[in-house]
């Protein structure tokens, strides 16, 4: 089969020959339909440090997937050759004490397909059976490609409760401008988005944020008086990363506003702690989606109404997949979806 691997330690991305993977008894092959770009798939197409310490080579990268299933292990009850499906590309031991409880989204032994093991830029991924999400037939192929990073934005907007709040989110990236047409689909009043690109902003906008705001040319204190917000706001997603981003949410909260931290910030990120004790403030890590609650939550909001059309920018055949990580690369974009049907 063909695959997208990352065979040298260097810049880039190379289509190779390589086996079908074999599966195992309690595993299914899946034949790759759709796959979408994650930031984390840039981290190692750019060979950056992350990716110098982290990815094994060589790797088949990728974990945002959609296709049918091809084979399946003796074990595996309950699913049938054909049946449509994505899958978590979170893999979790089963055996410590969050995942007898039951609780797999915190087990401490997470592995992650395309990162430690291979991944779905293939013809084929082998995945066990317990990470396989049946898909609704009335959702189609390029939106479960990223439910993945939907699952990401559901995971951490439905933390808190939103009915009626005024919401924070910093980062337009694909993740919170999916997660600000979450907020607006449960009943947010305001949800204010911030970022330092515009093209992105633009799409915020498009994804349903009541204002976006640029901070290089706008504070967020002028955005609350002229919203008529009392203190500041009750919620804040925190989704682009940037430590400049995240002071300036922890300093634009009500008191006793909650917090939900699903970008990944540097080790000496500096925090106004006095705004977090005297302000009562709570912070929430995010990591990854609840298997399965916010599978099956995606599934029923798409369902009831909540639209990310919109997130999708690009959709390339797999034989242009350069042109793609170009496009991320290049901030311009939103979800970028690879066809590998044809
Ligand atoms: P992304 O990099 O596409 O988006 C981040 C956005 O933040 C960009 O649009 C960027 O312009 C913006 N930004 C940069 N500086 C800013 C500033 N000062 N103020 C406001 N915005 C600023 O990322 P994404 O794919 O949407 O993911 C969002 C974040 O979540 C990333 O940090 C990513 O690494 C992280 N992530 C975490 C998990 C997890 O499980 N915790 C999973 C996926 C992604
Ligand atoms: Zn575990």
């Amino acid at each position: 089969m063909f695959a997208l691997v990352k065979s040298k330690a260097e810049k880039g991305l190379w289509m190779e020959k390589v086996p079908v993977p074999e599966i195992g008894h309690n595993d299914v092959l899946v034949k790759i339909n759709k796959t979408s770009i994650c930031g984390t798939d840039v981290h190692i197409y750019n060979w950056d440090t992350w990716s110098q310490k982290t990815i094994p080579i060589p790797l088949i990268i990728g974990h945002e997937f959609v296709g049918e299933i091809a084979e399946i292990g003796n074990n595996v009850r309950g699913l049938k050759i054909g049946e449509r499906v994505s899958g978590e590309g979170h893999l979790v031991c089963g055996v410590c004490r969050n995942c007898l409880a039951g609780k797999r989204h915190l087990c401490k032994d997470t592995k992650g397909v395309g990162v430690n093991r291979n991944g779905a830029f293939a013809e084929y991924l082998a995945i066990p059976a317990t990470n396989v999400w049946r898909c609704s037939p009335d959702i189609e192929d390029d939106i479960l490609s990223c439910f993945d990073p939907l699952g990401n934005a559901v995971h951490t907007a439905l933390s808190f409760d939103l009915i009626g709040e005024d919401v924070l989110i910093t980062g337009a990236g694909p993740i919170g401008i999916m997660a600000a047409a979450i907020c607006k689909h449960v009943g947010a009043r305001h949800v204010v988005v911030t970022d330092i690109n515009e093209f992105r902003l633009q799409l915020a906008k498009k994804m349903g944020a009541t204002m976006v705001v640029n901070t290089k040319e706008q504070k967020l204190s002028e955005v609350i008086q002229q919203l008529g917000m009392k203190e500041g706001f009750d919620v804040g997603f925190e989704m682009s990363g940037n430590p400049q981003a995240f002071s300036e949410m922890v300093n634009n909260m009500y008191h006793g506003g909650k917090i939900a931290m699903l970008g990944i910030q540097q080790p000496n990120t500096i925090i106004d702690w006095d705004k977090v004790v005297f302000g009562c403030l709570t912070i929430k890590g995010i990591y990854g989606r609840e298997m399965f609650e916010t599978w099956y939550k995606m599934t029923t909001m798409l369902q009831s109404g909540l639209d990310i059309s919109s997130v999708i920018t690009h959709r390339f055949d797999i034989r242009d997949y350069e042109k793609g990580f170009e496009a991320m690369n290049s901030g311009m974009s939103g979800k970028i979806v690879l066809d590998w049907s044809k």
